[in-house]
């Protein structure tokens, strides 16, 4: 893909305008830095769901190694299109154990592990592609429900329920234990949290309290530093909450194709 096939160009223009924007907030956070807490670049991950496999390869040409997908269908086969063996595949989207096996075969991380079920299958899997190709752990973040009745719960309190939450991850809750089964099973490594901001609200509580579960996930797994947040719209507040990993699909991309 030639540089200047113009839809690199204008991928590389859109990656440039997220690169700075990072830039910007990092550079706002050096004088913490300078006292004594390093802060260390974010991992930029750019969500290429229903974007081609060409988009991929532009990318991976513009120095992009973190690329993002929500679904098994369509990650599986662009990974096996793309084929790049520098490229690392985090899968962000809903995961049932079914799909595990299949996502053992290309991913490097998964973001979005809620429940003790998918990481045992996922562990599983892992072990039996080990055996196959020698691939290193999964990297593995619980999704950490931010909404409904948890999105209140910013000033450290304990949620009223555990267990796995709704559609948008664990119950803050539950994440010890569920990091627990993460942490001692073979093939899975846990690397942290994960949070969606809720739509139509100001996400700097939502993230506050995932930095508030990703510290109390630390004292008990202090290897388990990722916090992963902060999409197109809200990366500067997710930065400022300390994210260390942004999942950015349509400010790099463009909006997404209404049909595939
Ligand atoms: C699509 C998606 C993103 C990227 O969202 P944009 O608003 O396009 O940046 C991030 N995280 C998850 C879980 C997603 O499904």
């Amino acid at each position: 893909m030639p540089l200047h096939d113009p839809r690199t160009a204008e991928l590389a223009k859109r990656l440039g305008a997220v690169r700075q924007r990072i830039a910007t907030v990092v550079a706002g956070s050096q004088p913490r830095a300078s006292a004594g807490s390093p802060t260390t670049e974010p991992t930029l991950i750019v969500v290429t769901k229903f974007h081609p496999g060409a988009d991929v390869v532009r990318l991976r040409e513009l120095g992009v190694v973190d690329v993002g997908e929500n679904r098994d269908q369509e990650a599986a086969a662009k990974a096996l299109e793309v084929a790049d063996p520098g490229l690392r595949w985090h899968f962000v989207g809903q995961l049932q154990s079914n799909k595990a096996k299949s996502v053992a075969a290309y991913a490097h991380s998964v973001h979005s592990i809620d429940r003790g079920s998918v990481a045992a299958a996922l562990g599983k899997a892992m072990v039996r592609q080990q055996l196959l190709d020698g691939r290193a752990d999964l990297e593995c973040f619980i999704q950490v429900e931010l909404t409904g009745p948890y999105g209140a719960l910013v000033a450290g309190g304990q949620s009223p329920t555990a267990g796995p939450g709704g559609r948008g991850g664990a119950a803050p809750s539950y994440v010890l234990e569920l990091a627990d089964s993460i942490a001692g099973t073979p093939g899975l490594v846990l690397a942290g949290v994960m949070g969606v901001a809720p739509l139509g609200a100001t996400p700097e509580p939502a993230f506050q309290l995932l930095a508030e579960v990703s510290a109390r996930l630390r004292s008990a797994h202090p290897g388990a530093t990722g916090i992963s947040a902060g999409m197109s719209h809200d990366l500067e507040a997710a930065l400022a909450a300390g994210a260390t990993h942004l999942r950015v699909g349509s400010d790099i991309l463009g909006p997404r194709p209404a049909v595939l």
